[in-house]
């Protein structure tokens, strides 16, 4: 996934028909890129924003069961997204990590102490959890030792359990780079702007290089829509399908807010997942790194769907539910170092409230082919990428099996926890002589995994012209972003492959101008574009830390 061979990815996808395009570089695509490559389909996979642009880089980033789904009876659901956890974890290690989470009981809560234990017990056993990671119930004094932030005169005890972090856009790349392994090629900034038919058949898509400006043609013997909130532009854009002006199921766009404070004004001892007073809804608080994140909101949405961001309103919410739990925090607007905000895109449901909404995903065929997959969730992605290329297998008479269930992602070359850290030891060991802090490489480990060693040793290529290490790591990073993992803008590096805007917010003051500079270079950007890039990068900053009615 090299961006500076973005011509010859072009000319290689008009130079054959496909047996499998994606449309969306989102998890989803992603996942069914994965499996289709690794079945033997010829696979191409083309995104109009970045990789991950979408949802799949604003969600909570957590690899969970759902234990809020018990609450709505979807013991299917809980059970597969549960059991699926552990696979994701087994196949991605380096960047989905055991999360220990705290679920205070409180009066008037949504869940009493026997249905918080039962609830939990219940998961433990649909999600098939290791003994270890096994629910624990808690006192109420215990509860406040575990925490001692939280509010102790609702407090009637917790319960302790476990769930799994991730960091969404990295594990959509990491995906995406083991398809490119097996043979797919994938583009960004590359949106498909119309379908190609014969006898009222989708065989190919027209699509729009947003770098060139040039439009072009790709065929494919099928096409896959999994374009997240857009999937219904595109059954739309199927014109010569009946059912595209007025589909029997239809999207329903609900938004998610997550706010960011330094991690001193809200110091977690773990996670939690705690109610919101008054409309029986719970939000998650997750300490990681310098920073602990919250959220998220869940309200209909009918805006653009370019930019979704946090409005005054949603920040507010957020804000009264975290002071509620942890009233000596008394956050504040003034607080927030960084938001994002993502569009879920479920299935419609008449009558039902945001989040009475399933999660569950759904497979629509038209007419002409088109088949289109919504819903579902970022920790179900691989079941939903084996529905979908079983379909297209058997529609192209493949009958190899799904070798997902196995299949580690880039990066994630450890066969257990342990071996994860003895690797993040030996790459220190390899990072002496350039002098920077452990941390800094642990941090590189948690990104890119087994992967990092190159760009360990790039640093030392670039090293004997730069005056110290980190700046020689600066440069090795970007290298591996633009060369490796498809980077064609500062948001691109900044945002997605490395979350720093979410994460690091603290410390981009003077490193993204450097940033840009290193990406100037390696890409061949001229002065007018880098300070383009610039204002670009500033404009989403923007975005993340003000508040709009
Ligand atoms: P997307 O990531 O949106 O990808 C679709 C892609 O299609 C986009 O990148 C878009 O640019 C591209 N596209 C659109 N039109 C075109 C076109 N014409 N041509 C080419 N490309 C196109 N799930 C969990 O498991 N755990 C969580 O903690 C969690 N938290 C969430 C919190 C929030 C606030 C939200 C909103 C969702 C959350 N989810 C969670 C759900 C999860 O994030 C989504 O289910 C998942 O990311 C959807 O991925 P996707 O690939 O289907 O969509």
């Amino acid at each position: 996934m090299n961006a500076l061979r973005r011509d010859q990815d072009i000319q290689l996808l008009h130079s054959q028909t496909w047996d499998l395009l994606i449309i969306g570089g989102g998890v989803t695509g992603a996942g069914i890129a994965l499996d289709a490559a690794s079945r033997g389909l010829k696979t191409a996979l083309l995104e109009k924003h970045d990789f991950s642009g979408g949802t799949s880089s604003r969600s909570t980033k957590l690899i969970h069961g759902g234990l809020r789904y018990l609450k709505q009876f979807e013991f299917k659901l809980v059970h597969e997204v549960g059991t699926e956890r552990a696979i994701v974890h087994r196949n991605a290690r380096h960047v989905v990590k055991p999360e220990r989470m705290l679920l205070p009981i409180v009066e008037g809560g949504s869940l009493g102490k026997f249905m918080t234990s039962m609830g939990l017990w219940v998961y433990d056993f649909l999600a098939g959890v290791k003994k270890e990671e096994r629910r624990k119930m808690l006192s109420k004094e215990d509860t406040l030792l575990q925490e001692p932030l939280l509010r102790g005169d609702v407090l009637k005890g917790g319960g302790l359990y476990f769930e799994y972090r991730t960091d969404d856009a990295r594990l959509t790349i990491e995906i995406l780079k083991s398809a490119v392994e097996k043979g797919a090629v994938a583009l960004n900034y590359a949106g498909v702007t119309d379908f190609l038919y014969e006898q009222g058949n989708i065989v190919g898509v027209k699509y729009l290089d947003a770098l060139s400006g040039m439009e072009h043609e790709l065929k494919a013997r099928r096409v896959v829509n999994a374009a997240g909130p857009w999937v219904d532009n595109l059954r739309r854009l199927d014109r010569q399908d009946p059912e595209a002006a007025r589909p029997k199921k239809r999207l329903h766009l609900t938004k998610g807010v997550h706010l960011v404070v330094p991690k001193e004004r809200l110091p977690l001892q773990q996670s939690a997942y705690f109610d919101t007073p008054g409309d029986g809804r719970m939000i998650f608080a997750i300490p990681r790194g310098e920073i602990t994140y919250i959220g998220t909101t869940d309200t209909n949405y009918s805006g653009s769907t370019e930019n979704p961001h946090a409005t005054q309103e949603d920040v507010e919410y957020i804000l009264s539910a975290t002071n509620h739990t942890f009233p000596g925090m008394k956050l504040q607007a003034s607080d927030i170092i960084s938001t994002w905000a993502g569009l879920r895109p479920l299935i419609h449901e008449d009558g039902k409230d945001p989040s009475e909404l399933s999660r569950k995903d759904e497979i629509f065929i038209s007419s002409t082919g088109l088949i289109s997959i919504a819903g579902g969730k970022l920790t179900g992605y691989r079941k939903m990428a084996q529905r979908i290329t079983d379909l297209v297998c058997k529609a192209l008479g493949n009958r190899n099996e799904c070798l997902t269930k196995t299949l580690q992602v880039s990066g994630a070359a450890f066969d257990s926890d342990e071996a994860l850290a003895k690797f993040v030891e030996i790459q220190i060991g390899e990072a002496k002589q350039l002098n920077i802090p452990h941390k800094l490489v642990a941090d590189l480990v948690s990104k890119y995994g087994s992967n990092t060693g190159q760009i360990i040793e790039k640093a030392y290529e670039c090293f004997p012209g730069l005056q110290d290490g980190r700046a020689a790591l600066l440069e090795a990073e970007v290298w591996y972003g633009v060369e490796h993992e498809m980077c064609q803008s500062l948001s691109d590096y900044l945002i997605r492959r490395t979350g720093r805007l979410y994460f690091e917010r603290q410390h981009l003051e003077g490193y993204y101008q450097k940033v840009a500079t290193a990406m100037a270079k390696q890409l061949g950007w001229s002065e007018q574009k880098r300070l383009q890039e610039i204002s670009d990068f500033e404009a989403e900053y923007r975005n993340a830390v003000v508040f709009k009615h």
